[in-house]
């Protein structure tokens, strides 16, 4: 791992068109970027994953020439997706400083690895976006198949994951899975593509800060002089001087701090929430216990397991109580399931032991 490698700086920017389109739409996107002053990277589609036929698929390989071109312009560095190895090879000769697998690909095992032998014996630089299906073990895998060939410097992008029917967002966040993924790969810097998981340019902002706030290392952002004549991704794109009206909102937070007082109180808060969670503990316990004693009645009058009424007025019972609680309604679902899940586990087994 080399510490002094682009992917390592703190509140990296990486920063460009959703496609290089032509040769003076790179150009000149390029350079506003650079004005800003506060973009490391930019980035560029070459090829791109069309879900329908027939749309603008890239300009291939030439578009590497322009890409290059942008660099000795602007001194920015200069990164592409890859989706296979003819791209590795092509994108490596024209010394593009950062390869990414997009979500598209790093959910295929088959093209990680294809890109993977492409890469073997070079000093590659890959960041690998998620699948766009919520499988934390893709994105694993596709990390260890990397490593695998010897690639060193490796980050992830978090661009958030698809679902059917209308949601707020384009692509889910899931922020459980990145969080995962930090635990994870402590030393692998995480990347937010707000564009990806917004689909629009009103929530950036919010997103952004999000991730910040989640000690994410750096932001993916699309950028386009003019996003509304964008020929992929138009509705996400963002000017130059939006992205920097952007950056300079956004708050960047450190780790830690040796402030005074600061590390006491955390220390002392800390200790209240490992006590309220080895009360919590111990209450579920017991709550455990007395859903053995209900295992064992219905088992003895071969009663179902699962009662849906019962466990309809459990839930709309909480879900009240929670509300005046100041307690999210996603939240008491998902932990209520959680402990219904766990009653019916303990509850079954008592049926086998008969
Ligand atoms: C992109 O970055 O333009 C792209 C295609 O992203 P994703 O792989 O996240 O869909
Ligand atoms: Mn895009």
């Amino acid at each position: 791992m080399d510490k002094n490698n682009i992917i390592y700086k703190e509140k990296l920017i990486i920063a460009g068109p959703c496609s290089a389109e032509s040769e003076e739409q790179l150009l000149k996107t390029a350079t506003e970027l650079k004005t800003t002053g506060v973009v490391d990277v930019l980035r560029a589609g070459i090829w791109k994953p069309r879900t329908n036929p027939g749309g603008f698929e890239g300009p291939g390989t030439r578009g590497l020439a322009w890409l290059s071109k942008a660099k000795d312009l602007t001194g920015l560095k200069i990164a592409t997706e890859v989706a296979n190895d003819k791209h590795v090879e092509d994108a490596l000769h024209f010394n593009v400083d950062i390869l990414w697998i997009g979500a598209r690909t790093t959910v295929n095992p088959f093209s990680v690895q294809n890109i993977a032998d492409a890469l073997k014996g070079t000093k590659a630089t890959v960041l690998i976006k998620n699948p766009v299906n919520p499988d934390i073990k893709l994105w694993i895998g596709a990390i260890e198949r990397l490593q695998k060939v010897g690639i060193e410097n490796i980050g992830l992008i978090h661009r958030g994951f698809s679902s059917y029917g209308n949601t707020q967002y384009r692509n889910a966040p899931i922020w459980q899975i990145p969080i995962e993924m930090k635990r994870l790969f402590p030393e692998i810097p995480m990347i937010c593509d707000p564009s990806h998981i917004c689909g629009n340019r009103t929530n950036l902002q919010e997103i952004s800060q999000i991730s910040l706030d989640l000690a994410y290392r750096g932001l993916i952002i699309e950028s386009h002089t003019n996003p509304d004549e964008a020929w992929t991704d138009k509705d996400q794109q963002i000017t130059p001087n939006v992205l920097k009206d952007i950056y300079n909102q956004l708050i960047w937070k450190s780790s830690s701090t040796n402030q005074s007082g600061y590390l006491q109180e955390l220390a002392a808060l800390r200790e209240q929430i490992n006590l309220y969670d080895d009360d919590l503990l111990r209450l579920i316990s017991s709550r455990m216990k007395v859903s053995e004693k209900i295992g064992k009645l219905k088992r003895d009058n071969a009663v179902t397991v699962l009662q849906s009424s019962r466990w309809n007025e459990i839930l709309e019972r909480m879900l009240q109580k929670g509300e005046k609680l100041d307690l999210s309604n996603d939240f008491i679902k998902a932990y209520m399931e959680a402990l219904h899940v766990e009653s019916i586990r303990i509850q079954e087994l008592i049926k086998e032991l008969s």
